[in-house]
């Protein structure tokens, strides 16, 4: 039959990982800690299986989950969002970003997204009949260019998917990113998709800036998250969007049909979680920085140049001074010869992206670093 996706196959994150187990290399790949999260969120996740909470849950989340959501916006962005008409909760950010973009996009429709970027947007956008404009980002740094981003609007603008703290890059939007994103779409019926699953892990005392603080994006926003990368559990996949209750309820027609609703007493374990522990995410900050600065240590004898890295837990390598194999090769040598599995950035980009970077992912004990960074200094 003819696909309706042809130029799609397997994702880099399923073939790398699955090629590292193959040749039993240390798999800095797809992004996952090699670390479990809380054990009290273990432990409620038991409980609440053993007390027979284990039927549908409501179609739009737990109320004790999205009351719990609604208390973290709150503390982390000063913004109220109600927890019945604003809040839903998914199968993993990733189910977020399909059920937004499918309610959203209609055939026609373009799609202004910042290139490098994650893999998931362009096949929904694709599958919803809608034709992605991609925006470059640039070395080292990645910032928007907006006068570039002004010449990509037209008429036919649906929405614009934006990511911070961004994998793969690494970068992180400031508040005037938000201000010049708002400039330049405020005269147009235009909404915003900011997928923020790294929220909580920005460094250097950067703090993350959502598009919840904007009043005006968030009229016309949609923010998704998830708790994958917050308590590093990221096979649980729940995560959850926000958005006003008009984009809400079209995200949720989408959803019912999608899954309906998500896995009952993870929700519960995790609204346990966020309530016992607020603190939890304000320590994650500190918890990732210790281990990219123990990996940037490690990997200073390399001769691989290191991009800088103010958020995700993923780090960005320069191979120009080994190789002049492009990444996808150099990735496929990495993983079979030298035993470390990373990531080629030209997978994040429809555009030719000519340079020699590998994202690396540092969500790892210092043990696994210590070893992978043994390795990366050898060539
Ligand atoms: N967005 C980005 C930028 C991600 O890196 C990921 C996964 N790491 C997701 C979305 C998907 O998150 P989830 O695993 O919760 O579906
Ligand atoms: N988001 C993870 C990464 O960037 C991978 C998620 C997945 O495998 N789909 O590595």
């Amino acid at each position: 039959p003819e696909s309706k996706l042809p130029a799609l196959g397997t994702t880099i994150f399923t073939t790398m990982t699955a090629l590292a187990q193959q040749v039993g290399a240390i798999n800095l790949s797809q992004g996952f800690p090699d670390f479990s999260g809380p054990d009290y969120l273990q432990l409620r996740l038991a409980y609440h299986v053993q007390h027979g909470s284990n039927q549908y849950a409501p179609m739009s989340g737990t109320p004790a989950l999205r009351e719990a959501i609604s208390k973290k916006i709150a503390r982390c962005y000063g913004c109220q969002v109600d927890k019945e008409t604003e809040i839903t909760v998914t199968a993993g950010a990733t189910e977020a970003l399909f059920s937004a973009i499918t309610a959203l996009v209609r055939p026609g429709d373009e799609v202004i997204c910042f290139e490098p970027s994650y893999d998931s947007y362009a096949p929904a956008v694709q599958l919803a009949g809608g034709i992605m404009k991609h925006i470059p980002l640039t070395p080292p740094n990645f910032a928007p260019d907006w006068s570039r981003f002004s010449t990509v609007i037209s008429e036919k603008t649906r929405l614009v998917i934006l990511n911070t703290p961004h994998n793969p890059t690494a970068s992180v939007w400031q508040k005037q990113d938000f201000d010049a994103l708002w400039h330049a779409i405020a005269e147009q019926p235009i909404f915003v998709l900011s997928d923020e699953v790294y929220e909580h892990i920005c460094f250097d005392d950067n703090g993350h800036h959502s598009l919840l603080q904007h009043p005006s994006l968030r009229e016309r926003g949609i923010v998704v998250s998830s708790f994958g990368k917050t308590y590093h559990m990221t096979g649980w996949k729940v995560g959850y969007c926000v958005a006003p209750p008009h984009l809400s309820l079209e995200i949720r027609k989408i959803h019912q049909y999608l899954t309906f609703s998500v896995h009952t007493p993870s929700q519960l374990a995790l609204a346990d979680m966020l309530n016992h522990a607020p603190e939890h995410d304000e320590n994650l900050p500190t918890f990732y920085q210790q281990r990219r600065d123990f990996f940037i240590d490690a990997l200073q004898a390399s001769r691989f140049t290191l991009l800088p890295c103010q958020g995700t837990y993923f780090l960005l390598l320069d191979y120009s001074a080994i190789s002049k194999m492009n990444d996808v090769d150099f990735c496929l040598y990495l993983t079979k010869e030298v035993g470390v599995a990373a990531i080629p950035l030209s997978v994040f980009c429809k555009e030719a992206f000519p340079h020699h970077l590998i994202r690396v992912c540092f969500a790892k004990e210092e043990a696994t670093l210590q070893a992978a960074a043994e390795k990366l200094c050898q060539l």
